[in-house]
């Protein structure tokens, strides 16, 4: 089937970047000769019929900001097939042939419902939890990845001054990579995450050890693995160190992508175009070795953990 019309959408948690990407695919589009249409508010807009033209200007000025510009929502009754089928007749009406899909794993697994009843897909990684397999990045985790690590070395500075240990979480609770980079780039004494596990004792031994030569600590923990008020509680009791928590939550899905979110989007934005224009369907971009490829959408849903161990020998060996 010749593409002559494709529509985008972003579906699931945002990320920054997410709008960059968008705008990726409307000017790669475009300057393929294809028509773009927006779907607005993920695969709800679709179900919804919530769908417009967009031109050249549509997507002017959209690289720097934050968010998706085209909205998100969450449809959990996507996974059903009579509601694909009523969003399908919606692309129908409006002569779209083909998708592209910016999201995680959820939004991977619709683009993946669309394609097997016959609608092309191509999924673009936009999540903060760089937690798509295949891919060594995901759009919006760098950005992510620094507003965590700001907001680390800023409680580091309290913490140290009142000789503190700062427990901090960070998103990702499928996922270790944003703790563990978290915990690299900040110079942290503990890290605890999905693919660690919690050992209690071995925290407090670890807290108690740096107590003998420094005079504050911190611990990042990914959403999800324990209560941190405990964990604190615990520490407060057991180490030299009164702890104090904080839960970064939702600021890290926010704020003005970075440089290399920018980047990774236009270059991602463009593969999905060219994807679509070659045929393929139900993929998704990846990076690869550094290199952009597409690859398909069930390789990408599989279990990363073996990655994210890899980089936690690293932090461990920094001590
Ligand atoms: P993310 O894409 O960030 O992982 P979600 O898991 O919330 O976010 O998924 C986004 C949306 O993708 C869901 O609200 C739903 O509309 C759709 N989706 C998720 N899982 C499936 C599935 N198994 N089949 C079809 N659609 C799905």
């Amino acid at each position: 089937m010749i593409v002559k019309r494709i529509g985008v959408l972003t579906s699931g948690g945002d990320a920054p970047g997410m709008s960059a990407a968008i705008r990726a695919v409307v000017r790669a589009g475009l300057s393929y000769g294809l028509e773009v249409y927006a779907i607005y508010n993920g695969y709800l807009g679709m179900y919804e019929g919530n769908i417009e033209r967009l031109y050249r200007k549509s997507v002017s000025d959209k690289t720097r900001i934050g968010g998706t510009f085209l909205g998100t929502a969450r449809l959990p009754e996507f996974k059903e097939e009579s509601v694909r089928e009523v969003a399908i007749e919606n692309l129908k009406h409006y002569d779209i042939d083909a998708v592209v899909c910016i999201g995680g794993d959820g939004t991977y697994r619709g683009a993946l419902g669309l394609h097997e009843m016959g609608i092309p897909t191509v999924g673009i990684p936009g999540t903060i939890d760089n937690d798509i397999s295949g891919t060594e990045f995901t759009i919006g985790f760098d950005t992510a990845l620094n507003t965590a690590v700001e907001c680390v070395d800023k409680l580091r500075d309290t913490s140290a001054s009142h000789r503190r240990c700062s427990i901090i979480e960070v998103m990702g609770r499928n996922c270790g990579d944003l703790a563990v980079w978290t915990a690299i780039a900040t110079g942290a004494e503990y890290v605890v995450c999905k693919e660690t596990g919690l050992d209690m004792e071995d925290l407090l031994n670890t807290i108690n050890k740096s107590a003998l030569s420094k005079n504050h600590a911190i611990i990042i923990v990914a959403e999800n693995m324990v209560d941190i008020n405990y964990l604190a509680k615990e520490v407060s009791e057991k180490t030299p160190f009164q702890a104090r928590t904080s839960v970064l939550g939702h600021i890290q899905r926010g704020g003005k992508p970075s440089a290399r979110d920018r980047v990774m989007a236009g270059e991602m934005g463009v593969k999905a175009v060219e994807a679509l224009i070659e045929g393929q369907s139900g993929v998704c971009v990846c990076i690869q070795d550094g290199k952009i490829c597409t690859r398909p959408i069930k390789e990408a849903l599989q279990d990363k953990s073996s990655v994210i161990k890899d980089k936690y020998k690293v932090f461990s060996r920094l001590g």
